[in-house]
């Protein structure tokens, strides 16, 4: 298990303010394109930041699925905005959904997973 990087305190919310939260992120995001986040996102792929899960502290109700047999995904029980992301072999992490962010710019660089799956309309021409 990758220990986590250094750590900048955050704190966010969802789309209809209904979950707000703090936390500890690292400064970089992945952007999962493959089929379960870009179905779950509505978009081309999601953005995911990885946190110190002991740090994530959440008010408000949120709900959640299950993914696969390892992962559980979070999500506003109001608006659906979708949040975090638990994985049973990354007990220290939790991974939260960059937009989500309430200051953006803790991020600074990202990087890709799963970019062959990513569709051609998100695919940032301007790069
Ligand atoms: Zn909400
Ligand atoms: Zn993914």
């Amino acid at each position: 298990m990758a220990a986590l990087g250094a750590l900048h305190p955050v704190t966010g919310r969802c789309a209809c303010g209904q979950v707000t939260y703090a936390c500890a992120i690292e400064s970089e995001v992945a952007l999962c394109a493959c089929d379960l986040c870009r179905r779950s996102s509505g978009s081309g792929f999601q953005a995911w930041v990885n946190a110190d899960r002991a740090r994530l502290s959440v008010s408000g109700e949120t709900a959640s699925w299950a993914s696969s047999t390892h992962a559980v995904r979070h999500f506003c029980a109001r608006c659906g905005s979708p949040l975090f992301l638990f994985e049973a072999d990354e007990p220290a992490v939790v991974e939260i959904c960059a937009g989500s962010i309430d200051a953006p710019d803790a991020i600074t660089t990202s990087r890709h997973a799963f970019a062959q799956k990513r569709p051609a309309w998100a695919v940032d021409r301007t790069a």
